[in-house]
């Protein structure tokens, strides 16, 4: 099959692990210039960059925390400079904290809302100077929990349910302009994440799992496997979604 991002120059936020790192690495394979965005986990992104360049494709790792505009303008110049301008951003970024209500924070409050939606508004002003006249794409990653809230998660779904919203606003917004965005739910995935967090191995895994139309976890490459394909030519006429990527989970 031929590769459909060949020449794409793409920006993948917080693509060190988990479904951030496996977009990465599906979108070098289709032929795409990545741009491997972490905060942290250098080694992580490195590894993201080495899979891609090995395999033939053209990857660089660029430090930068989305919730400060100043380190997002920083990865924006590096992209530009390495593969001159932007067609696609994905934003990946994202950390979760479920509390009960009682025991959330200003500080848990913003650093949710911080990373998961300035973040995500701070990358789109970033791209929108690097796409110019042409267009581009821009994929949220956003979370099941926006339309199906968990007890304990009321902070992190209320960041999801704003970024959904921004997907809808933002497709209206860029009328005419050649820009898709869309909204990519994902369900229960296995990262490093959820394996930090204790949901892996937890009796709410099971629960889930009991729950769920095709009987299992997610695993990154669910997820990055739509995201090739909102990306590509092939979701052409599709702007302004939401898709759910759950394996049926019951609820959604
Ligand atoms: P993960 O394994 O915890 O990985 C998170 C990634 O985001 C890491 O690469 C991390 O980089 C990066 N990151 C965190 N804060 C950042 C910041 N301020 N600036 C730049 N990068 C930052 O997470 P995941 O489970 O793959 O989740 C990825 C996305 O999917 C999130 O937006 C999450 O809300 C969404 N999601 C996940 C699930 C799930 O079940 N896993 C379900 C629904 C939605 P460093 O390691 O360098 O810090």
């Amino acid at each position: 099959m031929a590769k459909r991002l060949t020449g794409k120059v793409t920006l993948v936020t917080g693509a060190s692990k988990g479904i951030g790192a496996s977009i990465a690495a599906h979108f070098g394979a289709e032929g795409a210039k990545v741009v491997v965005n972490y905060a942290s986990s250098k080694e992580g992104a490195e590894k993201v960059v080495k899979q891609i360049t090995d395999a033939g494709g053209k990857a660089i790792a660029v430090q930068g925390d989305v919730s400060k505009e100043a380190d997002v303008n920083k990865i924006f110049e590096e992209t530009q400079k390495a593969f001159g301008g932007l067609d696609i951003l994905v934003n990946n970024a994202g950390v979760f904290e479920y509390l009960p209500i009682e025991q959330v924070t200003a500080d848990s409050f913003h650093r949710q809302f911080n990373v998961n939606v300035l973040g995500s508004i701070f990358a789109i002003q970033g791209a929108l100077k690097l796409f110019g006249d042409k267009g581009g794409n821009i994929i949220n990653i956003s979370s099941g929990s926006s339309r199906t809230p968990i007890a304990t998660g009321s902070v992190y779904s209320a960041t999801n349910a704003a970024l959904d919203a921004i997907t809808i606003a933002l497709y209206k917004e860029f009328s005419g302009r050649n820009i898709r965005i869309n909204s990519l739910l994902p369900g229960a995935i296995e990262t490093e994440g959820t394996h930090t967090n204790g949901f892996i191995g937890s009796e709410f895994e099971a629960q889930v799992i009991a729950n769920t139309a095709l009987g299992r976890i997610g695993q990154p490459e669910d997820i990055a496997k739509v995201a090739v394909f909102l990306a590509s030519d092939e979701a052409g006429f599709v702007t302004g979604e939401q898709i759910f990527v759950s394996g049926g989970i019951f609820g959604l």
